[in-house]
């Protein structure tokens, strides 16, 4: 991505550090595995998940367990994830909700700037807060379809690229933030500034990283609105089960302009021809 000034997506207030968070929750997975020593924590068990909420807050524990059980159902059709029993008994996933982000900070050792984050090993973990207001909307869905992503291709997979994995967890979120995303890019777009797979591919492996220390706003809000951008395109081009299949390529050992290639070949007649069409998409979006 260019360092040039007018390339540069403009930052507005309310596109604060805060909206983006949430993210880059596997690169972290093996520091953040501490269990955390509590005992003002309510438990409710589900079939898939296992809700542990802190304090007083007995209804909203079991609306997101609820909510965990009803995405879970959801993304896991929608990524074509195999029926296992691997989320069942004690391999369910186990959800920390913590009263506010003080308390979440503190137990969970996660970066200031995050609201939420999900490890995958030892075990499947997500940690939030309920004073955010979007956990259920944004955190937890987010959080939710990173786990089943990583599992159907593979936790430490080498060829799936940051992009992917981010852009599907911010589409299965069920709050404004891929609308948002949209409109930012959109605004960008007369500018003429086309985006590659490559630079996409760069830019997820600059998040990687600079973002657990500090990430850089601009430039993490831009990874973000392109990852998000770019598997929605791939979804809008030819279908939810299509782009299942695409996924499963990185089951066998394939990179991701070879899944690409082998399931996309009937739509595009190579790589630039698909990255014109995306590119195109997001300036037509703008002209409705
Ligand atoms: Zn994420």
């Amino acid at each position: 991505m260019s360092k040039g000034r007018k390339n540069q997506i403009s930052i507005k207030n309310k596109f604060s550090i805060i909206f983006f968070v949430s993210i880059m929750c596997f690169c972290y997975s093996n520091l953040l595995n501490a269990e955390p020593i509590q005992e003002n924590l309510t438990t409710f068990k589900g079939k898939h998940f296992v809700v542990q909420i802190e304090g007083d807050q007995k209804s909203f524990g079991q609306e997101v367990l609820r909510e965990a059980e009803r995405f879970y159902d959801i993304i896991s059709v929608s990524l074509g994830c195999p029926v296992k029993n691997t989320w069942m008994w004690e391999g369910r996933c186990e959800i920390f909700v913590y009263a506010n982000k003080e308390s979440y900070l503190k137990h969970s050792e996660a970066p200031a700037w995050s609201n939420a984050f999900s490890s995958y090993l030892p075990k499947k973990v997500i940690r939030g807060y309920s004073e955010s207001k979007t956990f259920l909307t944004s955190e937890l869905p987010h959080e939710i379809s990173h786990l089943l992503f990583r599992e159907l291709v593979g936790a430490e997979n080498p060829n799936v690229p940051l992009w992917l994995d981010e852009g599907i967890a911010v589409f299965h979120e069920a709050g404004q933030r891929g609308g948002v995303f949209e409109r930012l890019l959109q605004e960008r777009a007369p500018e003429g500034r086309a985006i590659s797979l490559d630079e996409l591919c760069g830019m997820g492996r600059g998040m990687a990283r600079t973002s657990w220390s500090s990430p850089d706003a601009s430039s993490a809000l831009a990874f973000y609105a392109y990852s998000y951008s770019f598997v929605k395109f791939l979804v809008e081009q030819s279908g939810q089960a299509q782009f299942a299949k695409f996924l499963r390529e990185f089951t066998q050992g394939r990179d991701v302009k070879e899944a690409l290639g082998r399931n996309y070949r009937h739509s595009f007649r190579d790589l630039e021809d698909l990255e014109r069409e995306w590119n195109h998409s997001i300036r037509v979006a703008r002209a409705i």
